[in-house]
């Protein structure tokens, strides 16, 4: 088992319903062992999109890295997900911040995910969640990021 932490983001429809929808979904192969509160956020990257509403989990998997990503994908299609341009909007987006402690980079997959210091609508609720978890790449704890972000704004 391993414990995981995954982001949940929708921007499009109706957004609380996407993400209980993948909540759902995501418990049949994550025994979810912490959820955050849901925060609304501007969008980044591409502004001209409606706002998202953005959650992080935490909870326990026998799935190997590999086959989780191909879970949440499976998870974003069957709640709607179409292709778009990058950043853009979307019913469901499903990252994988976390796979315990391990650092995995392959083509397909990288984790911590590459992005994640620079995210606050990620950095928010996984300090509220997991404030003391620690990056396995930088050391950094969620909190110890979070701050860092908001001094640099
Ligand atoms: P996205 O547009 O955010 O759904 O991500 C697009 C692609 O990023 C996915 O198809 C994955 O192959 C890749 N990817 C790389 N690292 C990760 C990660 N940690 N979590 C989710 N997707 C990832």
């Amino acid at each position: 088992m391993e414990r995981v932490f995954i982001a949940l983001g929708s921007n499009l429809g109706n957004r609380q319903d996407n993400l209980n929808r993948a909540l759902a979904a995501l418990a049949a192969t994550v025994a979810i062992t912490a959820r955050s509160s849901v925060y609304e956020t501007d969008p980044a990257y591409v502004l001209d999109q409606p706002s998202f509403l953005n959650m992080v989990v935490a909870g326990d998997t026998a799935l190997p890295a590999r086959s989780l990503l191909s879970e949440l994908k499976r998870i974003e299609v069957d709640i709607g997900r179409v292709p778009t341009r990058r950043n853009g909007p979307r019913v469901i987006d499903l990252d994988i911040l976390y796979y315990g402690n391990q650092v995995i980079e392959t083509g397909r997959l990288v984790v911590p995910h590459p992005r994640l210091s620079e995210r606050l609508f990620v950095l928010e609720p996984l300090a509220e969640i997991a404030p003391d978890m620690r990056h396995p790449g930088s050391d950094l704890t969620a909190r110890a990021m979070l701050e860092r972000l908001r001094e640099g704004e």
